[in-house]
């Protein structure tokens, strides 16, 4: 069965989170810029609450193209968690100083995350690669978070509704009979 993403409704500047079962299940930051994803690794997926601080760790850019992938790959599976746009605040507007400053300021219309946070680079590193941290701003969204946080209540993923498991049981099973047959013989 092919999955075909839907409700993704990208604009000029496309945000994806993934959802990475990998040796540790983590979540991953894509915010598109300049033809890339830029990349964080969220060990403890992005914050439920305002002002609640969590690791993010800088990744290589990532091709735009992989930015609806839900599937295998060998460091796990991936679902699409969620998705939507971004937009810096006019004081990020130049990201590329932004990101250089090690600060960027941004709102996130995602399905299910929306709402105002900053990244922020630190000066510390893991296995060399820079360490940020991603705050939730306290904003019209922060309480539901609060109270309900989209982690748990919704985990699936955003364009096809499955889960982890359904992912990688889909992408074991042959497609159709004829592929079934071509396996077989
Ligand atoms: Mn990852």
């Amino acid at each position: 069965m092919e999955v075909e993403a839907h409700r993704c409704a990208f604009g000029e500047r496309a945000y994806a989170m993934k959802k990475h079962d990998a040796t540790h299940l983590h979540y991953d930051l894509r915010l598109e810029w300049n033809e890339v994803l830029l990349s964080w690794a969220l060990p403890d997926g992005p914050s439920c609450g305002a002002g609640v601080i969590r690791k993010a760790i800088e990744m290589e850019d990532h091709p735009k193209a992989n930015i609806l992938f839900e599937g295998e790959h060998e460091t796990g599976t991936i679902m699409l968690w969620d998705c939507g746009t971004w937009k810096p605040y006019p004081e990020s507007a130049d990201i590329e100083k932004s990101l250089r400053k090690g600060i960027l300021l941004f709102t996130l219309h995602g399905e299910k995350l929306k709402g105002d946070w900053t990244l922020t680079k630190t000066n510390t590193t893991s296995h060399a690669r820079p360490i940020w941290t991603l705050c939730k701003h306290v904003d019209a969204f922060a309480e539901s978070y609060t109270s309900k946080c989209v982690l748990k209540e919704l985990p699936n993923s955003i364009s096809t509704g499955r889960t982890l498991e359904e992912i990688d049981r889909d992408w074991k099973r042959p497609k159709d009979k004829h592929e079934l047959q071509i396996r077989l013989f």
